[in-house]
């Protein structure tokens, strides 16, 4: 049996994570192997290899799941692909195919998803096998280590541009700056937000600079200065549009007070602490509030496209790049804050 060096997150404990061997993929019908080209690494990774994680985890399971790379083997029936085509991959790695959401396109919520890297081996590997369905072919022109950003970008569209309607001049406030966050924060500049307020702690500086570099027209350290208090002054009804993307559960409490009655709370963040949030702003303020998961084929082929004409400035948040064996330090150089989003480039 053929073997190759991945990234395995081995046990539920913390950094029970290692490069190890495991066997390359054999795939079957309908399926593709990709030489991987590039695979960013998630704040989901890293909260996997601390082992706080709020999702179930199928160990043993190779890490990653924001990948690309080119198509080196194709089962039967998968039409429109060849062996060479540069490709980015979505991340439902199984899906149930036959429930009204999947046969609806919504195939992201099926209660039978199983995502790449934890439910399903990811790409944190030279080889990753993948279903046809999930491939979208990429321009020629898109840099590997930009294309695996298409992930985290259909994030924050489905956030930002599909579950929440943004007018131009609408106040948008979003709530930490993590890579999602920033992401985020450049949809909803694209979407034409103004003002646009990020709120970070003090120890996310850096990333407040960055989301000034992606459009944001005000930030807040959340340590030091009373984000309510900066709302108010710029809109003293409160913000259109909030964009928890924090990982911490008490962050909706800050959310619900910032936003204007009739305004919407959109959250992406998610946490395993489950905490008692006082729920009432809601009723009083006629106010909606929405969760955003995962995205869908037409989001794919519209952050590609945006990736690619840099309208994004994606590479404004790849602070490292490293071949697979440096995946530790690309690790913690995002836990520690030193970095955004690190990049590992297996080939
Ligand atoms: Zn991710
Ligand atoms: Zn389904």
């Amino acid at each position: 049996m053929r073997t190759q060096a991945a990234v395995v997150q081995y046990a539920l404990a913390p950094l029970a994570v290692e490069l190890r061997e495991v066997p390359i993929p054999e795939i079957g019908d309908g399926e593709a192997l990709l030489a991987v080209g590039a695979v960013s690494v998630c704040g989901s990774d890293v909260h996997q290899a601390h082992n706080t994680q709020s999702w179930p985890v199928n160990v043993p399971v190779v890490l990653g799941h924001e990948f690309c790379g080119t198509v080196a083997k194709l089962g039967r029936g998968v039409p429109g692909f060849r062996e060479g085509d540069r490709v980015v991959s979505e991340t439902a790695a199984e899906i149930c195919g036959t429930c009204v959401l999947c046969r609806t396109g919504r195939y992201n919520i099926c209660p039978a998803r199983k995502g790449f890297g934890y439910g399903i081996d990811g790409a944190m590997a030279q080889w990753v096998k993948v279903p046809a369905r999930c491939l979208h072919a990429i321009p020629d022109s898109l840099p590997f280590e930009l294309a695996c950003l298409s992930e985290p970008h259909a994030v924050a569209y489905q956030a930002m541009c599909v579950n929440t309607r943004i007018r131009p001049g609408d106040v948008v406030v979003v709530l930490g700056p993590g890579p999602i966050g920033l992401l985020c924060t450049k949809m909803a500049a694209l979407s034409g937000a103004g003002p646009l307020i990020v709120a970070g702690l003090a120890r996310d500086t850096e990333r407040l600079k960055t989301a000034r570099l992606l459009g944001a027209t005000h930030t807040v350290n959340v340590d030091a200065e009373d984000l309510n208090a900066v709302v108010r002054d710029l809109a003293p009804l409160g913000a259109d549009i909030v964009c928890d993307a924090t990982g911490a559960s008490n962050a909706l409490a800050m959310a619900l007070r910032i936003v204007q009655p009739d305004g919407q709370v959109t959250k992406v963040g998610w946490s395993p602490d489950v905490i008692p949030t006082d729920v009432n702003p809601l009723v009083h303020g006629n106010v909606r509030l929405q969760g955003s998961f995962s995205h869908n084929y037409p989001v794919w082929e519209r952050v590609i496209h945006l990736i690619d004409r840099g309208v994004t400035q994606a590479n404004e948040i790849v602070g490292l790049k490293a071949p697979l064996p440096g995946w530790r330090d690309a690790f913690d150089a995002m836990h520690e804050g030193r970095v955004i989003k690190s990049v590992l480039l297996p080939a």
